[in-house]
This record gives structure tokens, sequence and C-alpha cells, in this order.
């Protein structure tokens, strides 16, 4: 199969520029610049002209709840979701039901994924107080790292032995294998939490959530991520970065990295007025100040990578206070519009967006041949555009759990086309129920 996409505007590696891409099977097989479409005999022409067209999102940082969690999502719904929202490849966290910490139950996660998974695949391997010796045992080609709880959250995988955190930076180190770490202080959070208690009874309101997850139990908690990492020589990378003060710690050492996710780029507490409990996750969504300055972390190197921390529960677990709603939102199907937006008020370029998105998840943990247009690399591609303004209804939402905390919305931007290994997986609105997504290599 052949494919043209032609007339539209090509964001790929720093540049924006018209061009077309051809591609044969599941591979880019040419990238022409210019407004002339290359001639020739294809079996599909995409008239891209008013269009972007950007690599696959490599999303790498979902919780699809598979398996033992499936009533709140699964990987069949959640692959789905993401392909209406342009993203072509993801990395699961291990925090399922087992917990993806032992070899078999990683193995038993590919062969769900293979089964059921409409775009391309990996997992992180979890890091418990005591496993640390089967990294060894982990094929550094089929997994992009170490997922570390250094706080508690969903499915409880707190370590917080001293000398567990130092076994499984230095064997990472040693593996060159990536540490991805939640970084919450889980002592200060518990005190944070009786307190509340006493003051405001036992399901404190939603609004003090940020107090109680608050910005000290983060910083120290990064900051302790970061000393093992300079220890070791460990290659850090702290996930959803949540406040302005922890960003000192990034943008100088390139083995020392940070992600923020949409969430905590969208929102601020003032939000939890509005949507309550809707917006809770962990780390918790905090001030605008905070808010400004991870956006300004996009642009000045502290933020290297965005992902979605998509992480879907039922609409009735997310009822009631700081205490007894669940933490995590769905975000996938949302997300690159998300993006698009911020650009739309000047706070990054669509170029910018392409970097975080898709190159920097490749370059950080050696995704092969994909994360880029490149000729002989995979036709992972999405092709957005702004031409119609649409709504989010709880109709068009992919995510098993039905709800959204964008519902209500109108966005600009939409994605129109999803191509997934050479496949258009989601064209307008229509899906191809039989595509499949393929496992990542590493390395
Ligand atoms: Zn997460």
């Amino acid at each position: 199969m052949s494919i043209l996409i032609y007339g539209g505007t090509i964001v790929n590696e720093g540049r924006t520029y018209r061009g077309s891409i051809v591609i044969e099977g599941e591979q880019i097989a040419r990238i022409k610049e210019g407004e002339d479409a290359p001639r020739g005999n294809y079996d599909k022409e995409v008239d891209a002209t008013g269009c972007f067209i950007l690599p696959g999102v490599i999303d790498e940082h979902v919780h699809f709840r598979e398996p033992g969690l499936a009533e709140k999502a699964d990987i069949e719904s959640e692959s789905r979701a993401a392909a209406y929202g342009g993203i072509t490849s993801f990395f699961d966290m291990p925090n399922t039901k087992p917990g993806t910490c032992s070899l078999e139950t990683l193995v038993e996660k590919f062969e769900l994924a293979r089964q059921k998974s409409h775009v391309n695949y990996s997992f992180f391997f979890g890091a418990t107080n005591d496993n640390s010796v089967l990294f060894r045992d982990l094929d550094r080609h089929r997994i992009p790292g170490i997922k570390l709880f250094m706080g508690a959250s969903t499915g409880n995988m707190l370590v917080d032995r001293q000398e567990s955190l130092q076994r499984i930076f230095s064997t990472a180190a040693e593996l060159g294998l990536p540490v991805m770490t939640h970084c919450e202080d889980t002592r200060q959070i518990n005190a944070n939490m009786q307190k509340a208690r006493t003051e405001y009874g036992d399901d404190p309101e939603i609004r003090l959530h940020p107090m109680i997850r608050s910005e000290e139990a983060c910083y120290d908690s990064t900051a302790h991520a970061v000393a093992l990492a300079r220890k070791y020589g460990t290659r850090l990378h702290v996930a959803h970065l949540t406040t302005a003060r922890e960003l000192e710690f990034f943008g100088q050492e390139p083995a020392i990295t940070a992600e923020a996710v949409i969430a905590h780029l969208y929102f601020c507490d003032k939000d939890y007025e509005t949507l309550g409990a809707l917006i809770k996750c962990n780390p918790a969504v905090k001030t605008s100040h905070d808010r400004e300055a991870l956006r300004r972390g996009l642009v000045n190197g502290k933020i290297f990578t965005v992902g979605t921390d998509h992480a879907p529960h039922l609409l009735s677990e997310k009822q009631g206070g700081c205490a007894r709603a669940a933490s995590g939102m769905p975000m996938i199907q949302f997300s690159l519009s998300t993006m698009l937006e911020l650009a739309d008020e000047g706070i990054l370029t669509i170029a910018d967006i392409a970097a975080l998105m898709c190159h920097h998840p490749a370059t950080l943990f050696g995704v092969r041949e994909r994360g880029f247009i490149r000729q002989g690399y995979a036709a992972d591609l999405v092709i957005v555009c702004n031409d119609r303004p649409w709504k989010v209804t709880k109709d068009v939402i992919q995510s098993k759990c039905k709800w959204s905390p964008m519902i209500g919305h109108e966005y600009q931007w939409r994605v129109r086309q999803t191509f997934c290994n050479g496949h258009l997986i989601y064209n307008e609105g229509v899906f191809d129920e039989n595509s499949s997504g393929q496992e990542i290599k590493f390395r």
C-alpha cells in the first residue's frame, strides 16, 4: 500500500515547511519539500491543504489500567482514545493489578497489548523495595526504563527505604536504564493529611489537596531523586513536575530531565472551584504561579517532555474530597489539541510541541525509528487543523470511563487523521477497528 500526503505543512526537527510525504507499507519512503507533490501512482492520496503534519505523538506516561482494573479502562479502549488524539505510541506505567514488578507480569502485559492495542506500546518495569536484582534480566530493547514511586499514589508501589533507593539508582545506572520517578514525600503528605483531618473532618474539601500534597513534599522528594542520580550517574526523568520551585533542578545536566503533563499545564488551583475532584491528581494541580512557571519551562529548556499521565477512574470514584476521591483523570484524547491551544496563546510554537511530545520522548528512551518524520522511519503521523471549532461532549469521549474534565470545552484544533505504521487508523471521526499497534523497540 502506498499513500501520498500532499499540500500540508510538515512540522519536524525544529522546522515548519510545506511539503509532501510518501508512505510505502509501514514506513516513510520519501519526504519532499516544496509545494509540488512527487508524481506517481499511489493507492491513496490525502490532501492536507491547510493542515499541519507532525510525527505521531509518543505518550511516555499513561495508566491504561490493565490487568486488574479493567472496570476503569483497558488497553483496547484507551489505545483507541490515543488514536483519536494523534498518539501513536504509549508507555504504560506499572501500577496495575498485579503490579508490573516481575518478569512474568511484564510478559503478560506485552501479550495483552499484542492482542488488544490499536497503537504502538511498551511498558515501564516497576521498582519495589526489593526487586532491583531483577533489572539485570530485563531486555533493554523491550522497555523504556524503570518507574519508581518515591511517593505513594494509586496502587501503592511506594519505595521508601534508603538502601533500596540506592540499589535502584546504582543498578539502573550500571545497566543504562533510565529511571522515571514520581516524586512526593509521603511522610510529609501523611502528616499534612492528619492535620487537615483534625481541622476539617475525615474527608477534607478538595481545595486543600495542593496543601496536603504540598509544594514542600514535591520539592524535597525531587531534591532527593536528583541527589541520588548525581551520586550514581543515573539517567533520571522526573515525572509530572508541578511546582515552580522544582524547576531549579533542571535544564543544566542532560542526564537529569523533567516531564510536565497536560493537567498541570492547563489547570490551576482556581479550577477546583468549578471542577472539584475531577481534577484531583497526584501530585496536585497547584497555583497559577506554578502553572506559568511550568509553561515557561516548555521553552526555556527546564521541561524536556510532555506526557499525559492519562489515568482514568470511574466517575463514581471521582466524588468526595481529598481523602475519598480517586486521583487521576483521562487526558490522552485531548492532549495534542490542548497543547496546540497553548501555541495559539503564544506560549510555544508548533515545532516546540513536536519536540516535547514526539522527538524528546524518542531520544530520551532510545526509541527505534519513531518520533521523527524521517525516511525509513515508521509512518506514524498525525494531521491536525484548526478549520472548525468543536466542543467536547460525552459522546466523543473514547475512554472507557466516558467522562473528561474537558467536557464543554471548545477546541479550535482537531486531529483530522492519524497514521500508525503506515495505516490510516483514524480518519475524520472514523476509526479502523481492525488496526493493531506494534511493540516499540529501544536502543
Ligand atoms: Zn502517572
